[in-house]
């Protein structure tokens, strides 16, 4: 029986560890075991430019890059926060929105000061994320294939941030979706860092679109 490996485009293991997990909940015991999810970063190559204008032109642009310099199927996701009142921003600049990618505090802080004059009724916001598949030309006598699915997580920006887990703006978000709240009581809505990693991945943008992506591969690779 052989292993089919396919590349996740990304250097960031916690993800990996995430749609790994996905993919194994999805696939279930023959389908994972012949299923080998690899990394951009364990196969030593570089992080493409994402200078694409939206989510889906920068998880297309990651995908294609690692398979065409792989010739295996590749998973990528793009992903970022959009407020309401801010138009499309902080967007596909969400990564380094205060100047230095990755500064996720200073992100956090720049985003708190500039939505600081608007009143608690108007601070709504969604994270979005895309997720892509390519299958390149020539892998397995089968066509090339390339899909995108999407899945959002609409919410609110908080005043000050709360809670330690997660990444990016966690801590200063509150979803719509509360999972980990129980059914009946008047507790305060949990931002996205006061959520476990499993309850925020339920109603997550890119447990959604991840998701939707895992079904087309079961259903076009096994
Ligand atoms: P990427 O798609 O992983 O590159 O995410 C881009 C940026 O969007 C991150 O650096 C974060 O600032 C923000 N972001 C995306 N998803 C999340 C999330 O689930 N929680 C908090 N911030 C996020």
């Amino acid at each position: 029986m052989r292993t089919m490996r396919i590349v996740l485009a990304t250097h960031n293991q916690g993800k990996v560890a995430e749609i790994w997990r996905m993919l194994g909940e999805r696939l279930s015991g023959r389908g994972a075991a012949r299923c080998k999810l690899v990394s951009a970063a364990d196969l030593g190559l570089p992080d493409p430019v994402e200078d694409g204008m939206t989510f889906e032109e920068n998880a297309l642009l990651k995908a294609r890059f690692v398979a065409r310099r792989t010739g295996l199927p590749c998973i990528a996701d793009d992903s970022g926060l959009v407020v309401d009142v801010m138009g499309a921003a902080p967007g596909v600049l969400s990564a380094r929105w205060a100047g230095v990618h990755g500064d996720d505090a200073a992100n956090r802080r720049l985003l708190l000061a500039q939505l600081e004059d608007i009143p608690d009724g108007k601070r709504t916001a969604r994270f979005e994320c895309r997720a892509a598949l390519v299958v390149p030309q020539g892998y397995d006598g089968a066509k090339p294939v390339e899909i995108v699915r999407s899945g959002k997580m609409t919410g609110r920006i908080v005043r000050a941030p709360r809670g330690t887990n997660g990444f990016g703006y966690d801590s200063v978000f509150v979803p719509d979706e509360q999972p980990g709240l129980p059914a009946a009581g008047d507790a305060r809505p949990l931002t996205c860092a006061e959520l476990t990693a499993e309850q925020k991945n339920a109603v997550s943008h890119r447990g959604k679109a991840m998701r939707a992506l895992l079904e087309d591969i079961q259903a076009r690779l096994f």
